[in-house]
C-alpha cells in the first residue's frame, strides 16, 4: 500500500499544527510511521487520501457503533442544518434527546449536555465536590477521564497517598486532591478511604476500562466499590463515555446491575458529533446552576446539529431490539477466531472482551490493571499493527486501546481480518 499523499499531508500539517494532529494518539508515535489521512468513510470502511480502503476497528474511537455515515444520522444532521446551526437558546430537540436518554439509562432523573467526554467528567467531579462539600477524589491508574487537570495524574512513589501530575501544567495543588488506586484492587481503595476519612467526594471509574486496552471489572469489584462509597458518603461516578449505549442500552449500570450516583457520557451519544453529557438523580443534579450553586455552562452545549445526530443514533439503538445481541455475536466470532489463530501460531497473548469492546495483549499473563496491561510485548505490537495496516485493517495505533466493533462489519469483513491476523502472527 502506498501512503504518498498521506505522508505529504502530514508534513504540511506538522508545519501548522503541533505534531500535525489535534489529538496526540492520532500521530502514530506509539507505532512509528506517519498517520493515514482519511478522505471519507462509509459503513465498516475508511478510505484514505491515497484511495486505500481499510476495515475500521477504531470507529472514531467509539462513536460509530452503527458504522460510518449511518444514513439516519446523516439525514438528521442535513435536515437540521437547513434550520440554522446554533442559537444560544433552548430548543425542543434538547428535551427530546434528554427524555430518550433517561428512558434508556437506569437510575438517572436529569441529564445535562456538554461538548465532549472531557467536559462531562470535569463537570461531574465539580458537581460531586459541590454536593459533598469535599475536595478529594479517587481515580484508578490506567483509566482515562479526559484531559482536565484533576485526571492527568499517574502513580508516583507516593501513589497510595498523593498522586503526582503526569503533565507539566498540572499544579501540584490539583494533583494532591486526586488519589490513585489500582484497578480491580478493592483493598487499595479501602486503604485510601481509611487514610482520608470524610474527605473523599467521589470515586470515578470506567466500569469496564477501555483506555489501557479492555480491562473488565473482576467479579464483585464494582459491587464492593458501590458499598464502600455508600458507607463513606462518597459519590460513585461511572465514566461511561466509552461503555454508555455500547455495552447495553443502559450501559454498564444495566449490564452489571449497579447504581452509580453520576454517569458521564460521550462518544456514542453524539453519533459522531462533539457531544458529552452527565446525569444523575434529582437530588444531585439540582445542585447545578441555574437551580443550584455549582456552575457549569457552554455556548455550544446542546447544539442543534449535535443533538439531532445524537437523537438519531440513540433512537436506532433504542428501537433495534437485536442490536446488542448482534454486536455481541460478531465480537465473539472475532474473539474465537483470534484464539484459534494465536494459539496455532504460538503467540503469547491474552484477549479481554466485554460485549463489543475487545483487546489483544501480547503477553500470556491475565491483564487486570494498568501494570499488567503495560507488561505486553510492545515491539511485537508495532509489527502487528503495520502488518494489519498493509492488509487493509485499521486498528488503534497504540497497544493500550480497545477495538470497537460496529454493526456495519459483516462476517466476510471479520474473516478478512482473521486471515490478516493469521499472516501477521506467523513466524512469530
Ligand atoms: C474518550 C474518553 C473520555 C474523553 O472524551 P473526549 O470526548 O475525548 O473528551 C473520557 N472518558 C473515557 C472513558 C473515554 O473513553
Amino acid at each position: 500500500m502506498l501512503y504518498q499523499r498521506s505522508s505529504q499531508l502530514f508534513i504540511e500539517a506538522e508545519k501548522v499544527i503541533p505534531g500535525g494532529v489535534n489529538s496526540p494518539v492520532r500521530a502514530f508515535k506509539g507505532v512509528g510511521g506517519t498517520p493515514i489521512f482519511v478522505k471519507k468513510a462509509k459503513g465498516a470502511y475508511l478510505y484514505d487520501e491515497d484511495d486505500n480502503q481499510f476495515i475500521d476497528y477504531i470507529n472514531s474511537w467509539g462513536p460509530m457503533i452503527l458504522g460510518h455515515a449511518f444514513e439516519p444520522v446523516i439525514e438528521a444532521i442535513t435536515e437540521r442544518a437547513k434550520l440554522g446551526t446554533s442559537f444560544g437558546t433552548p430548543t425542543a430537540l434538547e428535551t427530546k434527546i434528554a427524555a430518550l436518554a433517561l428512558e434508556m439509562v437506569p437510575n438517572i432523573d436529569k441529564i445535562r449536555f456538554v461538548n465532549s467526554g472531557t467536559e462531562a467528567c470535569m463537570s461531574a467531579i465539580r458537581l460531586a465536590r459541590g454536593y459533598t462539600k469535599r475536595d478529594k477524589i479517587i481515580k484508578f491508574a490506567g483509566c482515562y477521564h479526559g484531559h482536565s487537570d484533576s485526571f492527568l495524574i499517574q502513580a508516583g512513589s507516593g501513589a497510595s497517598t498523593f498522586g503526582i501530575p503526569n503533565s507539566p501544567g498540572v499544579t501540584s495543588g490539583t494533583a494532591q486532591d486526586t488519589l490513585l488506586a489500582q484497578y480491580n484492587n478493592i483493598q487499595n481503595v479501602m486503604a485510601l478511604f481509611e487514610a482520608n476519612p470524610n474527605e473523599i467526594a467521589a470515586v470515578i471509574i470506567e466500569p469496564v476500562a477501555g483506555n489501557m486496552g479492555c480491562v473488565p471489572p473482576k467479579e464483585g469489584f464494582l459491587e464492593q466499590l458501590r458499598a464502600l462509597c455508600t458507607a463513606n458518603g462518597t459519590l460513585l461516578i461511572f465514566d461511561e463515555v466509552m461503555t454508555g449505549f455500547r455495552l447495553a442500552r443502559g450501559g454498564a449500570q444495566e449490564l452489571y446491575n449497579i447504581t452509580a450516583d453520576i454517569v458521564c457520557f460521550g462518544k456514542v451519544i453524539g453519533g459522531g458529533l462533539p457531544v458529552g453529557a452527565f446525569a444523575g438523580r434529582n437530588e444531585i443534579m439540582n445542585h447545578l446552576a441555574p437551580l443550584g450553586p455549582v456552575y457549569q455552562a457552554g455556548t455550544l452545549s446542546g447544539n442543534p446539529l449535535a443533538m439531532a445526530a445524537g437523537y438519531a443514533m440513540l433512537e436506532t439503538l433504542n428501537t433495534d431490539r437485536e442490536i446488542y445481541q448482534r454486536l455481541e455475536e460478531k465480537t465473539a466470532y472475532l474473539e474465537k477466531g483470534m484464539h484459534k489463530i494465536l494459539t496455532k501460531n504460538n503467540v503469547a497473548y491474552t484477549i479481554n472482551r466485554v460485549g463489543s469492546m475487545i483487546s489483544v495483549h501480547f503477553d500470556a499473563q491475565p491483564v487486570t490493571d494498568f501494570d499488567t496491561a503495560k507488561a505486553g510485548d510492545n515491539a511485537f505490537f508495532k509489527t502487528f499493527f503495520h502488518n494489519l495496516l498493509q492488509s487493509g485493517i485499521y486498528i488503534a495505533p497504540s497497544a493500550y486501546e480497545t477495538w470497537f466493533i460496529t454493526d456495519a462489519l459483516t462476517y466476510d469483513d471479520l474473516d478478512t481480518t482473521l486471515n490478516a491476523i493469521d499472516r501477521a502472527t506467523q513466524n512469530h
